[in-house]
């Protein structure tokens, strides 16, 4: 707590410092100030988008030109003073990034970042054609009346987005950005609509970069297509967060003050290799300190990321879970909550599940084993809508679910683990439980009491602001569980969940399953051998080679001779095939 405040204190005396630059400094001074935090702020909004979402833009300047067209166009033909420009050229960014983010966040990495990059070229294209704005050879701008007005501004909404990122990333919506950044596929799992919440952290990110334009136009009183559009600040953001931290809150500020005195001070003293000396020293940094100069500071124990709705309540004091409708109903009653009709999915030549039925009921377990390879974890993929089934069609709850977004089954109550662990490495233990949580309660208390009690359950609370990579293989494992459990699933698909767990982790998994199953939860585990989970199972279904070939309580199947033919047969003559 005293560590905050003493970081807040900093923080408060650097912005203090840039206000009495930019009110008492010389022209110089002011002039320098106002690039330097014009600069820091593309960096928080770059990062925004690039750092706490994962997604590396190259072409954030088209926001950043824009703004500056739209608030020049704003203070020539209103003659509206800058306060009003730079307004209307944020919500002009948000408005144009809309559209694009909704068809550049389609696309992965690299062609994102080339996609951006080509916006960038497009746009100057576009600002030298119109006749706007005096086309190719620019246009003058009405001018802040003194640089020392520009720097003092720039200064202040440079602070103001830094406290904005910062709130950012202790919110819900941070919690999803870093998820999404550390594995979408787990993240929509966890019930977040990875491609929404990209879009939206795309429309932020271009909302900041425009502010800046509008105030950078503002203070040159001058505008022309390549000034607006340039490489320059583009790769001058960019360095800026790489040197400060990627995907940190204070990275921008410190990379900027950093960056912002080197080149200043080589400037001074070597103005023709001052290009040349900065991207060398970027060059080292980006090789000795891949995490930048955050990496050395939060390892000194300072600016550390607190998780976020951290930390947990005592258990002891939460209220008992009221029973909900799901357990409500009579079990006795016997309808399916999940039913699967001729599933079926070919890749290429293969067929890896054919002609499938699956048929689970509230409060018990279905067991489905099968060979590597025999469609197991596909089936699964179907189910839980994060493979389109070629064939069949998959109803939940009396509607048909097939074609929904897996993150919509997933809110909806059909949760999943996966059979290779995908755990979020830098969100912590309870930062993971909670993702699911909120996808589910809409308010923080709600959340917060529900990743308590579920932590509580597994016995991981003790472990709540651990990374996932501190914890062994089998409390991994425990962790996907529970946030799957996070969901209160109506049904929940383990694949080989109890792998590699010790005989106290399979009891701890036992136990929160029966607690599920008790509230009305269905089971679906697959597993690879059966005494895992016989204990617990009701009914046993076996694929092999993507087909059902038999189905039963589980004494009945395990004495099935084609089972123990498939099975046996495949498991000694390929021991080490498959298992996707
Ligand atoms: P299991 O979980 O039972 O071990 P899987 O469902 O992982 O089996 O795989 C079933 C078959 O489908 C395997 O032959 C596998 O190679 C194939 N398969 C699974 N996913 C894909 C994919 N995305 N593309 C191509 N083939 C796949
Ligand atoms: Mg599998």
């Amino acid at each position: 707590m005293t560590g905050r405040i003493v970081e807040w204190g900093i923080f408060a005396a650097v912005v203090a410092a840039g206000v009495a630059v930019a009110i008492f400094g010389s022209g110089y001074y002011a002039q320098t100030l106002f690039t330097a935090t014009m600069l820091i702020l593309l960096a928080v909004g770059w990062n925004v988008i690039s750092g706490f979402t994962g997604y590396v833009s190259f072409g954030q300047v088209s926001f950043f030109g824009l703004g500056a067209y739209v608030a020049a166009l704003v203070m020539i033909h209103m003659a509206a003073p800058w306060y009003v420009a730079a307004p209307v050229a944020a919500l002009a960014g948000i408005i144009v990034a809309l559209p694009l983010g909704l068809i550049m966040l389609r696309l992965n990495g690299i062609f994102f970042a080339l996609g951006m990059f080509g916006l960038a070229r497009i746009m100057e294209i576009i600002a030298s054609s119109l006749g706007i704005t005096g086309g190719p050879m620019g246009t003058t701008v009405p001018v802040a009346q003194s640089v020392n007005e520009c720097a003092l501004v720039m200064v202040l909404a440079a602070a103001a987005a830094l406290i904005a990122s910062y709130r950012l990333m202790r919110s819900r919506l941070g919690l999803r950005l870093m998820a999404i950044r550390d594995d979408a596929v787990a993240a929509e799992a966890s019930g977040v609509n990875t491609w929404t919440i990209k879009v939206v952290a795309f429309c932020i990110s271009a909302g900041i970069a425009a502010i800046g334009g509008s105030l950078y136009v503002w203070n040159v009183g001058y505008l022309d297509p390549s000034s607006a559009f340039t490489g320059t600040i583009e790769l001058q953001t960019i360095l800026i967060v790489l040197t400060g931290g990627i995907g940190t809150v204070w990275g921008p500020l410190i990379g900027g003050i950093v960056i912002a005195a080197l080149s200043t001070a080589l400037w001074a003293r070597f103005p023709m290799e001052e290009q040349i000396v900065l991207g060398a020293l970027i060059m080292f940094i980006a090789v000795a300190m891949p995490g930048g100069l955050m990496s050395a500071v939060s390892r000194l124990g300072w600016l550390k990321r607190a998780p976020i709705w951290g930390p947990p309540v005592d258990p002891t004091t939460l209220p008992p879970v009221a029973t909900d409708e799901a357990t409500s109903g009579a079990p006795a009653a016997r309808e399916p909550v999940l039913s699967c009709r001729g599933l079926g999915i070919r890749f290429g030549g293969v067929v890896a599940v054919k002609d499938v039925d699956v048929t689970a009921y509230p409060a018990e377990m279905l067991a489905i084993i099968g060979p590597n390879g025999a469609g197991k974890s596909t089936l699964f993929n179907l189910i839980s809508s994060f493979a389109l089934p070629s064939v069949g069609e998959v109803s939940f709850a009396g509607h048909k679910v097939s074609g929904l977004p897996a993150h919509a089954l997933a809110r909806r109550g059909i949760a999943r683990t996966f059979q290779t662990s995908r755990l979020f490495p830098l969100l912590t233990v309870w930062e993971t439980v909670l993702l699911a949580a909120s996808s589910l309660y809409a308010t923080r208390a709600d959340a917060v009491a529900a990743t308590t009690r579920i932590l509580a359950e597994v016995r991981l609370l003790d472990h709540w602001a651990e990374y996932p990579d501190t914890l062994p293989p089998g409390r991994q494992r425990l962790l996907e569980i529970a946030r799957a459990l996070a969901l209160k699933p109506r049904v929940l698909l383990l694949d080989e969940a109890m792998a590699g767990m010790s005989a106290q982790e399979i009891e701890r998994v036992h136990a929160a399953l029966r607690h599920a199953m008790a509230r009305g939860t269905a089971v679906i585990a697959i597993e690879h051998v059966l005494p895992a989970i016989a204990p617990l199972a009701r009914r046993v279904q076996v694929l092999d080679f993507g087909q059902t070939i038999a189905e039963g309580i589980p004494r009945q199947v395990l004495s099935n001779p084609t089972v123990i033919e498939a099975y046996m047969g495949a498991d000694y003559e390929e021991p080490a095939h498959g298992g996707a």
